[in-house]
């Protein structure tokens, strides 16, 4: 009798999933690229991929394996730089295309990075305190062979916070022999964490948000936002919209949407999910039990701010948005974008939208190399300053070169990149 055996899932996906969009992406740009696009094939590929196997004991005695992943998908312009996230939809092909559009988002604000990314393919939910801690700590010791303030620098993604970045820190250092806080981004600020980082990608959304509004002569008082996602990214683009006087009308999460004509009251909704985990069961909305209905909303500002693959060639004709807010990582499929452009829907793709988190990790990895930290004045308006300068640089190119932003953001950064990869040459 033959015993079956466990096929580990980065051997069944088949599909090229997020990195084929990935893979599409830089086709449309590389006409583009002019003479650098002898040099195209350096973004098509990773330059590094590491599988882990993460074994832990688990509170009942008995042992658990995940798998883990850390892929440094570019280093030409600098260290790897890109988060962690914990998810049970985990894949290969998803850390792959996360870790290549992190090379993309960093160029397309200039920060001195390549691009990286990590993933467990687990849900947490699933697991004790102690449990997270003990998968934490092994996936860092498996993947320390390749990370390093002066290598590649995770930081938090979805599902992971300042106490996960907290444990990897120590971790690293634990095994290095010294306290190593640049080593990670996104720590407690008594770690060597930085003032603004916990609200930076959304509020580099939000900012970019205005911006995109200004140019499509929309006040945002008043403006209607609906949003998908209330974590880290979303929860907090929903309070400054609504603080600088916009509706938000409705929010989806991974439970429920919830809408609200009046305008739903952020902070209330925020002490609900902070209790109960998700928007499900909040008082005083309707409640969509259509999920795909979210896409139809009438609104302003579309936010997609949770996974990707979400507006694609099904739903964005029916989108009634006039701005699309790239929160998440990836959640327009190209076809999506073509449909979206030909209605005139104004995209502003993830690469610029949602690079405030990484810029104030930036700002937080300078601060711990000096060791001498800044106000959260400094720091948001430097953000502010940034953003805005990203995304003026980017309206301005696609207008030049009549493109989409995504087109013309990746033109900004895959130039950069490549002129990097050019000027330093193949060794050997
Ligand atoms: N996970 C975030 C992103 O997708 C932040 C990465 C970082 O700060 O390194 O941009």
């Amino acid at each position: 009798m033959s015993i079956q055996h466990e096929i580990p899932s980065y051997l069944t996906q088949h599909e090229i999933g997020p990195w084929g969009v990935y893979l599409e992406q830089i086709d449309r740009v590389t006409p583009y690229l002019g003479s650098l696009a002898r040099w195209v094939e350096t973004l098509k590929r990773p330059k590094r991929i590491l599988i882990v196997d993460v074994p832990i004991e688990r509170d009942d005695g008995t042992i658990a394996h995940f798998e883990g992943y850390r892929v440094q998908h570019n280093t030409s312009r600098g260290p790897g730089k890109g988060g962690v996230r914990f998810h049970q939809d985990v894949t290969l092909s998803e850390v792959m295309a996360l870790s290549a559009w992190m090379t993309v988002k960093n160029a397309a604000v200039n920060v001195p990075y390549g691009g990286a990314k990590g993933g467990i393919r687990v849900d947490p939910r699933t697991l004790s305190p102690g449990e997270l801690q003990r998968m934490t700590r092994r996936y860092t010791s498996e993947i320390n062979i390749i990370i390093g303030p002066n290598k590649d620098i995770p930081a938090p993604d979805v599902n992971t916070n300042e106490q996960i970045m907290a444990w990897m820190m120590d971790t690293y250092s634990m095994n290095q022999g010294s306290t190593s806080s640049g080593v990670v981004t996104g720590k407690p600020i008594s770690l060597g964490g930085s003032l603004g980082r916990r609200e930076a990608t959304g509020r580099g959304v939000f900012v970019v948000g205005c911006e995109a509004a200004a140019k499509q002569g929309l006040d945002i008082k008043g403006a209607r936002v609906a949003i998908q996602g209330f974590g880290n990214v979303g929860g907090i683009a929903a309070r400054l919209f609504s603080e600088a006087g916009a509706k938000v009308i409705a929010v989806q999460d991974h439970i429920t949407t919830v809408v609200s004509e009046a305008g739903i009251d952020v902070p209330a909704l925020q002490a609900h999910v902070n209790a109960t985990g998700s928007v499900a069961g909040f008082t005083g909305v309707e409640t969509l039990n259509d999920r795909a209905r979210f896409w139809e909303l009438d609104c302003d500002i579309l936010v997609p701010a949770a996974l990707e693959q979400q507006i694609t060639e099904s739903n964005a004709n029916n989108i009634r948005a006039k701005i699309i807010l790239e929160g998440a990582n990836g959640p327009t499929m190209p076809a999506a974008d073509d449909i979206l452009r030909e209605k005139g829907v104004l995209v502003v793709p993830d690469v610029i939208a949602n690079a405030g988190g990484v810029t104030v990790s930036y700002f937080e990895w300078v601060q711990d190399f000096s060791s001498f930290f800044w106000t959260e004045d400094e720091i948001n308006l430097r953000l502010t300053r940034i953003m805005r300068e990203a995304f003026a640089a980017v309206w301005q190119l696609a207008e030049e070169k009549n493109v989409s932003l995504r087109t013309a953001a990746f033109i900004v950064a895959c130039t950069r990149v490549l002129q990097a990869r050019e000027m330093r040459g193949l060794y050997p």
